[in-house]
């Protein structure tokens, strides 16, 4: 069974790598992370290693074998069902959730998760937008836009956020901006690339920064 650190390294160099497809994950990419010293990742990672979980060269990167992906997709999983639990049976707000579900995706039990999967009608989105990947892994993530990919005059849904960090799922909800949020790009700074929008059908405007707008997952509305 694995320990809740190896699983924390499973998980984050599982989504270091789906960050940067085709960079090479690396040891102090790793650390910074998990806010540790690389030392101690270098340790880990050998550890890690001899399960057969990850291949990892000194001074080259750090790829997941199948059995360590499989192992990393599955706390992925545990976490994501666990946040649409707080958020959907226990009201917590979705800047609440994350802390708390780090802790309970450890819980060992495929029946628990089983269950609770099925207690919650098998959803496929966590709270801030991400895919829950299946019992077996499998896992599509669709290629998202982001809102500042988006010209003046085009409308669009709030899909996912990227960064589910609470002060940015904070400063979302007090400019009224949520999953599922229709808006529509009324203008493009091209000097600091921030954008004015129109936020469904209220009329109401606001200027969102370009930070805000590269952390913003939308699909388009013709
Ligand atoms: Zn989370």
């Amino acid at each position: 069974m694995p320990s809740h650190t190896e699983e924390n390294y499973l998980k984050t160099i599982f989504k270091l790598a789906e960050a940067e497809p085709g960079m090479e994950v690396s040891t102090n990419r790793i650390a910074e992370l998990l806010q540790t010293k690389p030392a101690s990742v270098t340790d880990m990672l050998r550890r890690l290693g001899e399960k057969g979980l990850l291949n990892y060269q000194r001074y080259r990167g750090v790829s997941l074998t199948p059995e360590g992906r499989q192992l990393a997709l599955l706390t992925i999983r545990k976490h994501r069902l666990w946040e649409v639990f707080l958020v959907q049976k226990l009201g917590f707000a979705w800047d609440e959730v994350h802390d708390v579900a780090e802790e309970m995706e450890h819980i060992q039990s495929p029946l628990l998760v089983r269950r609770l999967d099925a207690f919650l009608g098998f959803p496929r989105l966590d709270p801030h937008g991400d895919p829950i990947p299946a019992e077996d892994g499998g896992m599509n993530r669709p290629q998202l836009q982001v809102l500042a990919d988006l010209a003046a005059g085009a409308t669009a849904s709030i899909v996912a956020v990227k960064n589910t960090a609470p002060v940015f799922l904070q400063h979302l909800s007090k400019l009224g901006l949520e999953l599922g949020t229709p808006v529509t790009v009324l203008d493009c700074n091209a000097y600091d690339q921030s954008m004015l929008i129109r936020i469904g059908s209220s009329g109401i405007e606001r200027m969102v920064s370009a930070e805000v707008s590269r952390n913003l997952c939308v699909t388009e509305t013709y």
